[in-house]
Protein backbone atom coordinates (compact mmCIF):
# COMPACT_ATOMS: atom_id res chain seq x y z
CA UNK A 1 0.00 0.00 0.00
CA UNK A 2 1.43 3.59 -0.95
CA UNK A 3 1.17 5.97 1.70
CA UNK A 4 1.03 9.81 1.53
CA UNK A 5 1.91 12.06 4.57
CA UNK A 6 1.28 15.53 5.09
CA UNK A 7 2.11 17.56 7.74
CA UNK A 8 5.64 16.54 9.54
CA UNK A 9 6.22 18.84 13.17
CA UNK A 10 6.67 17.43 16.28
CA UNK A 11 4.16 14.71 16.03
CA UNK A 12 4.12 13.57 11.94
CA UNK A 13 8.00 13.68 11.45
CA UNK A 14 8.67 10.35 14.04
CA UNK A 15 5.06 8.80 12.68
CA UNK A 16 6.21 8.66 9.58
CA UNK A 17 9.85 7.31 10.34
CA UNK A 18 7.99 4.10 11.88
CA UNK A 19 6.13 4.13 8.59
CA UNK A 20 9.43 4.40 6.74
CA UNK A 21 10.81 1.64 9.08
CA UNK A 22 8.18 -0.65 8.40
CA UNK A 23 8.76 -1.05 5.08
CA UNK A 24 6.11 1.50 3.74
CA UNK A 25 6.22 3.52 0.57
CA UNK A 26 5.93 6.90 1.80
CA UNK A 27 5.65 10.17 0.23
CA UNK A 28 6.02 13.36 2.25
CA UNK A 29 4.61 16.93 1.80
CA UNK A 30 5.04 19.51 4.81
CA UNK A 31 4.74 23.84 4.74
CA UNK A 32 9.06 23.14 5.87
CA UNK A 33 10.76 21.88 2.80
CA UNK A 34 14.17 21.10 4.63
CA UNK A 35 12.06 18.62 6.59
CA UNK A 36 10.84 16.88 3.38
CA UNK A 37 14.93 16.46 2.58
CA UNK A 38 15.28 15.17 5.97
CA UNK A 39 12.83 12.54 5.64
CA UNK A 40 13.96 12.05 1.95
CA UNK A 41 17.11 10.97 3.42
CA UNK A 42 15.58 8.31 4.89
CA UNK A 43 14.12 6.63 2.36
CA UNK A 44 10.68 8.76 1.72
CA UNK A 45 9.57 10.23 -1.92
CA UNK A 46 9.41 14.20 -1.79
CA UNK A 47 6.02 15.71 -2.15
CA UNK A 48 5.14 19.11 -3.74
CA UNK A 49 2.02 19.71 -2.49
CA UNK A 50 -1.06 17.94 -1.33
CA UNK A 51 -2.37 17.15 -4.82
CA UNK A 52 0.77 15.40 -5.88
CA UNK A 53 1.03 13.05 -3.07
CA UNK A 54 -2.51 11.89 -2.96
CA UNK A 55 -2.36 11.36 -6.46
CA UNK A 56 -0.03 8.32 -5.96
CA UNK A 57 -1.09 7.20 -2.64
CA UNK A 58 -3.99 4.33 -1.92
CA UNK A 59 -4.10 6.23 1.45
CA UNK A 60 -3.17 9.91 3.05
CA UNK A 61 -2.30 10.24 6.53
CA UNK A 62 -2.26 14.24 7.57
CA UNK A 63 -1.11 15.20 10.86
CA UNK A 64 -1.25 19.26 11.32
CA UNK A 65 -2.22 21.58 13.80
CA UNK A 66 -6.13 22.45 13.71
CA UNK A 67 -9.06 22.86 11.30
CA UNK A 68 -8.43 25.20 9.33
CA UNK A 69 -5.02 23.94 8.52
CA UNK A 70 -6.67 20.27 7.26
CA UNK A 71 -9.24 22.23 5.43
CA UNK A 72 -6.40 24.30 3.46
CA UNK A 73 -4.27 20.70 2.66
CA UNK A 74 -7.55 19.12 2.01
CA UNK A 75 -9.61 21.24 0.41
CA UNK A 76 -7.63 23.85 -0.45
CA UNK A 77 -5.41 24.70 -3.82
CA UNK A 78 -3.57 21.83 -5.12
CA UNK A 79 -4.93 19.71 -1.43
CA UNK A 80 -5.63 16.21 -1.23
CA UNK A 81 -8.85 16.37 -3.14
CA UNK A 82 -7.40 17.98 -6.32
CA UNK A 83 -5.32 14.85 -6.36
CA UNK A 84 -7.34 11.91 -5.03
CA UNK A 85 -8.19 9.04 -6.94
CA UNK A 86 -11.50 7.20 -6.26
CA UNK A 87 -10.80 4.60 -3.50
CA UNK A 88 -8.04 6.54 -1.71
CA UNK A 89 -8.25 7.08 2.24
CA UNK A 90 -8.00 9.72 4.08
CA UNK A 91 -6.46 9.11 7.82
CA UNK A 92 -7.05 12.74 9.47
CA UNK A 93 -4.65 12.03 12.22
CA UNK A 94 -4.63 15.85 13.40
CA UNK A 95 -6.39 16.96 16.62
CA UNK A 96 -9.52 18.87 15.36
CA UNK A 97 -13.13 19.81 15.78
CA UNK A 98 -15.07 16.73 15.09
CA UNK A 99 -17.48 19.07 12.63
CA UNK A 100 -15.36 19.75 10.47
CA UNK A 101 -13.83 16.24 10.04
CA UNK A 102 -18.08 15.90 9.51
CA UNK A 103 -17.77 18.17 6.83
CA UNK A 104 -14.36 17.43 4.64
CA UNK A 105 -15.65 13.61 4.85
CA UNK A 106 -18.73 14.48 2.72
CA UNK A 107 -16.43 16.34 0.40
CA UNK A 108 -14.13 13.34 0.42
CA UNK A 109 -16.91 11.00 -0.57
CA UNK A 110 -18.42 13.00 -3.18
CA UNK A 111 -14.83 12.12 -4.99
CA UNK A 112 -15.80 8.70 -4.16
CA UNK A 113 -12.44 8.32 -1.59
CA UNK A 114 -13.08 7.54 2.39
CA UNK A 115 -12.06 9.33 5.44
CA UNK A 116 -11.12 8.43 9.20
CA UNK A 117 -10.64 10.81 11.53
CA UNK A 118 -7.91 9.60 13.72
CA UNK A 119 -6.26 11.46 16.27
CA UNK A 120 -3.61 10.96 19.01
CA UNK A 121 -2.51 10.88 22.30
CA UNK A 122 0.75 10.24 24.01
CA UNK A 123 2.82 13.08 22.67
CA UNK A 124 5.89 13.38 21.10
CA UNK A 125 8.19 10.49 22.77
CA UNK A 126 5.42 7.85 22.34
CA UNK A 127 5.66 8.90 18.40
CA UNK A 128 9.10 8.46 18.46
CA UNK A 129 8.54 4.82 20.43
CA UNK A 130 5.40 3.25 17.82
CA UNK A 131 2.99 3.34 21.56
CA UNK A 132 0.45 6.07 20.10
CA UNK A 133 -3.14 5.92 21.69
CA UNK A 134 -5.22 6.19 18.30
CA UNK A 135 -9.05 6.79 18.65
CA UNK A 136 -10.74 6.69 15.02
CA UNK A 137 -13.60 7.36 13.89
CA UNK A 138 -15.38 6.73 10.48
CA UNK A 139 -17.00 3.64 8.68
CA UNK A 140 -15.36 0.02 10.52
CA UNK A 141 -14.43 -1.34 8.05
CA UNK A 142 -12.60 1.49 6.49
CA UNK A 143 -10.99 1.59 9.66
CA UNK A 144 -10.36 -2.44 9.42
CA UNK A 145 -8.87 -1.80 6.23
CA UNK A 146 -6.06 0.55 7.52
CA UNK A 147 -5.82 -0.98 10.67
CA UNK A 148 -2.22 -2.29 10.58
CA UNK A 149 -0.74 0.95 9.06
CA UNK A 150 -2.47 2.63 12.44
CA UNK A 151 -1.11 -0.61 14.65
CA UNK A 152 2.65 0.98 13.50
CA UNK A 153 2.28 4.20 15.17
CA UNK A 154 0.25 3.36 18.28
CA UNK A 155 0.17 0.23 20.44
CA UNK A 156 -3.80 1.06 21.33
CA UNK A 157 -5.80 1.51 17.92
CA UNK A 158 -9.83 1.84 19.10
CA UNK A 159 -12.80 2.43 16.60
CA UNK A 160 -14.79 4.86 18.37
CA UNK A 161 -17.94 5.22 15.79
CA UNK A 162 -18.69 6.99 13.13
CA UNK A 163 -16.71 9.82 10.90
CA UNK A 164 -16.11 13.08 13.91
CA UNK A 165 -16.03 10.06 16.79
CA UNK A 166 -12.57 10.33 16.99
CA UNK A 167 -12.16 13.92 17.52
CA UNK A 168 -14.94 13.60 19.99
CA UNK A 169 -13.20 10.95 21.87
CA UNK A 170 -9.86 13.26 21.86
CA UNK A 171 -11.78 16.16 23.27
CA UNK A 172 -12.93 13.99 25.74
CA UNK A 173 -9.30 13.04 26.47
CA UNK A 174 -8.12 16.77 26.50
CA UNK A 175 -10.63 17.67 28.75
CA UNK A 176 -9.64 15.42 31.54
CA UNK A 177 -5.91 15.90 31.10
CA UNK A 178 -6.10 19.63 31.72
CA UNK A 179 -8.64 19.54 34.41
CA UNK A 180 -5.77 16.60 36.16
CA UNK A 181 -2.73 19.60 35.38
CA UNK A 182 -4.76 22.43 36.89
CA UNK A 183 -6.11 20.12 39.68
CA UNK A 184 -2.21 18.70 40.82
CA UNK A 185 -1.05 22.44 40.09
CA UNK A 186 -3.96 23.95 42.54
CA UNK A 187 -3.10 20.77 45.16
CA UNK A 188 0.88 21.90 44.66
CA UNK A 189 0.80 25.23 45.58
CA UNK A 190 -1.51 24.65 48.66
CA UNK A 191 0.81 22.26 50.14
CA UNK A 192 3.53 25.25 49.31
CA UNK A 193 1.65 27.47 51.37
CA UNK A 194 0.31 25.24 53.95
CA UNK A 195 3.82 24.41 54.67
CA UNK A 196 4.14 20.48 53.56
CA UNK A 197 6.63 20.35 50.32
CA UNK A 198 5.29 19.49 47.10
CA UNK A 199 7.92 16.61 46.75
CA UNK A 200 6.44 15.28 50.22
CA UNK A 201 3.18 15.66 48.52
CA UNK A 202 3.28 13.90 45.38
CA UNK A 203 5.63 11.04 46.81
CA UNK A 204 2.69 10.70 49.43
CA UNK A 205 -0.60 10.46 47.27
CA UNK A 206 1.29 9.24 43.79
CA UNK A 207 0.25 5.58 44.79
CA UNK A 208 -3.23 6.12 45.82
CA UNK A 209 -6.46 7.42 44.29
CA UNK A 210 -5.14 10.65 43.53
CA UNK A 211 -2.66 9.41 41.36
CA UNK A 212 -2.44 9.43 37.71
CA UNK A 213 -0.26 9.27 34.53
CA UNK A 214 -0.90 12.88 34.06
CA UNK A 215 0.11 13.84 37.55
CA UNK A 216 3.22 11.31 37.02
CA UNK A 217 4.48 13.60 33.86
CA UNK A 218 3.66 16.94 34.83
CA UNK A 219 3.97 17.07 38.87
CA UNK A 220 7.96 16.80 37.92
CA UNK A 221 8.29 19.01 35.41
CA UNK A 222 6.32 21.65 37.96
CA UNK A 223 8.77 21.17 40.42
CA UNK A 224 12.51 20.88 38.19
CA UNK A 225 10.96 24.49 36.56
CA UNK A 226 11.08 22.83 33.32
CA UNK A 227 8.32 23.68 31.10
CA UNK A 228 9.90 22.97 27.65
CA UNK A 229 7.35 21.28 25.19
CA UNK A 230 5.89 18.27 25.23
CA UNK A 231 2.31 19.83 24.47
CA UNK A 232 2.34 23.38 23.98
CA UNK A 233 -0.16 25.64 25.92
CA UNK A 234 -1.27 27.29 22.79
CA UNK A 235 -2.38 23.30 21.12
CA UNK A 236 -4.06 22.90 24.50
CA UNK A 237 -6.09 26.37 23.99
CA UNK A 238 -6.87 24.60 20.38
CA UNK A 239 -8.49 21.55 21.82
CA UNK A 240 -10.37 23.33 24.92
CA UNK A 241 -12.01 26.03 22.29
CA UNK A 242 -12.46 22.89 20.01
CA UNK A 243 -14.23 21.40 22.84
CA UNK A 244 -16.33 24.11 24.31
CA UNK A 245 -17.58 24.80 20.09
CA UNK A 246 -18.51 21.07 20.16
CA UNK A 247 -19.92 21.11 23.45
CA UNK A 248 -22.21 24.06 22.62
CA UNK A 249 -23.19 22.80 19.42
CA UNK A 250 -24.85 19.47 20.90
CA UNK A 251 -26.19 21.36 24.49
CA UNK A 252 -22.98 20.14 26.61
CA UNK A 253 -21.70 23.01 28.98
CA UNK A 254 -18.56 22.60 29.58
CA UNK A 255 -18.17 24.58 32.53
CA UNK A 256 -15.02 23.21 33.97
CA UNK A 257 -13.25 23.27 30.49
CA UNK A 258 -14.23 27.48 30.26
CA UNK A 259 -12.96 27.79 33.73
CA UNK A 260 -9.37 26.10 32.79
CA UNK A 261 -9.63 28.14 29.03
CA UNK A 262 -9.27 31.32 30.80
CA UNK A 263 -6.83 30.36 33.17
CA UNK A 264 -4.88 28.93 29.85
CA UNK A 265 -5.65 32.35 28.45
CA UNK A 266 -3.41 34.07 31.22
CA UNK A 267 -0.36 32.01 30.37
CA UNK A 268 -1.21 33.14 26.35
CA UNK A 269 -1.22 36.62 27.59
CA UNK A 270 1.63 36.57 29.95
CA UNK A 271 3.83 34.79 27.28
CA UNK A 272 4.16 31.31 27.94
CA UNK A 273 2.24 29.80 24.95
CA UNK A 274 4.63 28.20 23.52
CA UNK A 275 5.77 25.95 27.04
CA UNK A 276 4.58 22.69 27.76
CA UNK A 277 1.06 22.49 29.51
CA UNK A 278 1.97 22.00 33.19
CA UNK A 279 2.98 25.62 33.12
CA UNK A 280 -0.67 26.16 34.44
CA UNK A 281 0.63 26.01 38.00
CA UNK A 282 2.45 29.41 36.90
CA UNK A 283 -0.75 30.44 36.70
CA UNK A 284 -1.49 29.83 40.89
CA UNK A 285 2.13 30.47 41.84
CA UNK A 286 1.15 33.94 40.42
CA UNK A 287 -2.53 34.02 42.53
CA UNK A 288 -0.73 32.66 45.46
CA UNK A 289 3.04 34.56 45.24
CA UNK A 290 5.05 31.03 45.75
CA UNK A 291 6.14 28.25 42.94
CA UNK A 292 6.36 25.07 43.57
CA UNK A 293 10.52 24.38 42.79
CA UNK A 294 12.40 21.91 44.57
CA UNK A 295 14.72 24.04 46.79
P1 LIG B 1 3.49 20.97 14.80
O1 LIG B 1 3.08 22.39 14.78
O2 LIG B 1 4.80 20.59 15.40
O3 LIG B 1 3.46 20.35 13.31
C1 LIG B 1 2.50 20.66 12.35
C2 LIG B 1 3.16 20.62 10.98
O4 LIG B 1 2.17 20.83 9.95
C3 LIG B 1 4.20 21.71 10.79
O5 LIG B 1 5.36 21.08 10.29
C4 LIG B 1 3.60 22.65 9.74
O6 LIG B 1 4.55 23.21 8.90
C5 LIG B 1 2.72 21.69 8.96
N1 LIG B 1 1.59 22.31 8.23
C6 LIG B 1 0.66 23.18 8.71
N2 LIG B 1 -0.26 23.45 7.77
C7 LIG B 1 0.08 22.72 6.68
C8 LIG B 1 -0.49 22.56 5.38
N3 LIG B 1 -1.61 23.18 5.03
N4 LIG B 1 0.14 21.73 4.51
C9 LIG B 1 1.26 21.07 4.86
N5 LIG B 1 1.85 21.17 6.07
C10 LIG B 1 1.27 22.00 6.96
O7 LIG B 1 2.30 20.20 15.57
P2 LIG B 1 2.37 18.77 16.32
O8 LIG B 1 2.80 18.97 17.73
O9 LIG B 1 3.07 17.79 15.44
O10 LIG B 1 0.80 18.43 16.39
C11 LIG B 1 0.06 17.98 15.26
C12 LIG B 1 -1.33 17.57 15.75
O11 LIG B 1 -1.20 16.51 16.72
C13 LIG B 1 -2.11 18.70 16.46
O12 LIG B 1 -3.46 18.63 16.11
C14 LIG B 1 -1.89 18.40 17.93
O13 LIG B 1 -2.96 18.90 18.75
C15 LIG B 1 -1.86 16.87 17.92
N6 LIG B 1 -1.14 16.27 19.04
C16 LIG B 1 0.06 16.78 19.45
C17 LIG B 1 0.72 16.20 20.53
C18 LIG B 1 2.04 16.74 21.03
O14 LIG B 1 2.45 16.36 22.14
N7 LIG B 1 2.70 17.61 20.30
C19 LIG B 1 0.15 15.09 21.18
C20 LIG B 1 -1.05 14.57 20.72
C21 LIG B 1 -1.69 15.16 19.65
Amino acid sequence: MRIGFIGLGIMGRPMARNLLKAGYTLKVYTHKRETVEELVREGAQPGTSGADVAADSDVVILMLPNSPNVKDAVLGENGVLDGAKKGMILVDMSSINPIVSREICARMEEKGCDMLDAPVSGGEPKAIDGTLAIMAGGKREVFERVREILEVMGSSVTWCGEIGAGNTTKLANQIIVAANIAAVSEALVLGKKAGVRPEVIYQAIRGGLAGSTVMDAKAPMMMDGDFRPGFRINLHIKDLNNALETGHSVGAPLPLTAEIMEMMQWLNAAGYAAEDHSSLVKYYEFLSGTDVRRQ
